[in-house]
């Protein structure tokens, strides 16, 4: 499904992926953790294709074609959806008109398949529908936010999809929530390419890897023991040449 090579990224002239090697089966779950600035979200926007990060060397691979250079609009159409650390606000644009023109222009339905696709949804989810007409975003709080992004990843329905960070800044309440949500694309068949400093999320999914990423490069990969070691020891219990400290 994903295959990133001995990828090297630089951002504004400095390099932060030191060559970074993962390969994300169809249909599995696998979690990227890492300190602070150890490129985490550097690597989900470079897989997205965000037009500031520029790869150096190494290449990725989505369904066996190389999408190094592709735009970020083309990797949507492909199936990849990257849900920011960050969603942002934007005045002027309603929620259900955002998420009908996501439906349009990923899953190509007009206008009415889309509005009642969204209400439909809404409903069996039990998300509040007062939230579709209020602008994208304005005034929401950070948990809403992430509960609006995976929403549109729910409807999407993306091959791919890369979460970052979809549990901080999120109440006990909404991280059930948006657990079950990647629960539900990951049981009807979505790969996905989980970012997150914390072990909890986990516990209410099931991901097949963990790959632990130090100073712009992998320093492990693994199971959930990985996990476990690094809430109870924190990231130092990971070294970087590839062992789990005892
Ligand atoms: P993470 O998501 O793991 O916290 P990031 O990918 O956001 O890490 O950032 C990795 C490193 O790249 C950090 O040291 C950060 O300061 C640096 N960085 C990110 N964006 C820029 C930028 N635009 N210019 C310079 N350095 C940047
Ligand atoms: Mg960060
Ligand atoms: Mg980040």
């Amino acid at each position: 499904m994903l295959k990133v090579e001995d990828l090297h990224v630089e951002v504004d002239g400095k390099e932060i992926l030191k060559g970074v090697n993962l390969e994300l089966p169809a249909g599995e779950l696998h979690v990227v953790m890492g300190p602070n600035g150890s490129g985490k979200s550097t690597l989900a926007l470079t897989i997205a294709g965000h037009p500031r990060y520029n790869v150096t060397e190494g290449r990725i691979l989505f369904e066996g074609e190389n999408i190094t250079d592709a735009k970020p609009e083309e990797r949507a159409r492909k199936g990849i959806f990257l849900s920011f650390q960050q969603p942002v606000e934007v005045e002027g644009v309603k929620v259900i008109n955002f998420l009908q023109r996501a439906l349009k222009n990923l899953r190509g339905m007009d206008e009415v398949q889309a509005y009642d696709l969204v209400f439909k949804t809404v409903e069996e989810l039990g998300f509040d529908k007062t939230m579709l007409s209020r602008e994208l975003n304005v005034g929401f709080s950070g948990g809403e936010r992430k509960k609006l992004e995976m929403l549109q990843a729910y409807l999407v329905k993306p091959k791919l999809l890369i979460l970052d960070e979809p549990d901080s800044g999120v109440d006990v309440d909404s991280l059930k929530v948006i657990a079950g949500l990647i629960a539900r694309l990951h049981s009807e068949g979505t790969s996905i390419l989980l970012i997150t400093h914390y072990g909890r999320i986990l516990e209410y999914l099931n991901p097949q890897r963990v790959h632990v990423l130090k100073d712009g490069k992998l320093a492990v990969s693994g199971g959930m023991e990985l996990v476990k070691l690094i809430e109870e020891r924190g990231f130092a219990a990971v070294t970087e040449n590839g062992t789990a400290l005892k």
